[in-house]
């Protein structure tokens, strides 16, 4: 996947950027509870350079465990999608709305990810992606700062600083929804479709 070279700065400017970012992040205590009872903060990845940013909702059990965002099974999910786009997870920058697990896997309040917010956006100053993939009605309403559904929102394209901005339903939702995995679909051919791909024959 190339990324357009409207905007060239190194990889490795990129790296020491997230990197810092990540220290800092590693040691914010902003949210609490949050901040006493995660066992790690998960902070992203992906490539710095990425032309896809991902960003869902919070990390649960699993990326509490691994430090990393998507790797329960709704990121198993999430990667089987990517694949059907053509890509490499590696291809992609994956975050998310909060970097520390909310209790429980409640939602993440405003507070919090007003909170959490600063980073996210270092996030994507830093990558600087042509487009961000909300997955979810948390990652959608709070990137975008709206109240409108995921229903409402998905299967068009909005703005975020010079990225486009396109919002459909989180992997979970599929997984307890498998009929969601069609309109899904179709947000992901209108991204490709977008970026000038084509998907490639499904298995
Ligand atoms: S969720 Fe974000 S703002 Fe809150 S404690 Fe964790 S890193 Fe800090």
């Amino acid at each position: 996947m190339p990324r357009s070279e409207s905007r060239p700065r190194s990889r490795a400017a990129r790296e020491k950027a997230l990197s810092a970012l990540a220290e800092r992040v590693a040691q914010c205590t902003r949210c609490q509870e949050l901040a006493e009872t995660r066992t790690q903060t998960v902070f992203g990845v992906g490539n710095p350079q990425a032309q896809v940013m991902f960003v869902g909702e919070a990390p649960g059990a699993d990326e509490d465990k691994q430090g990393e965002p998507f790797v329960g099974r709704a990121g198993q999910l999430l990667n089987k999608i990517i694949e059907a786009c053509g890509w490499k997870r590696e291809d992609i920058y994956i975050c998310n709305i909060l970097r520390c697990r909310p209790p429980g896997n409640r939602n993440p309040s405003p507070k919090e990810a007003a909170n959490c917010r600063e980073y996210l956006d270092g996030q994507i100053s830093t990558v600087d992606p042509d487009y961000i993939v909300c997955w979810g009605t948390i990652a959608a309403q709070n990137l975008l700062d709206t109240t409108e559904t995921i229903g409402k929102l998905r299967g068009r394209f909005m703005e975020y600083g010079r990225a486009k901005v396109l919002c459909t339903y989180h992997p979970s939702y599929l997984l307890r929804n498998p009929s969601a995995k069609k309109p899904v679909w179709e947000d992901m051919q209108l991204l490709l479709k977008e970026m000038g791909l084509e998907p490639p024959p499904q298995k």
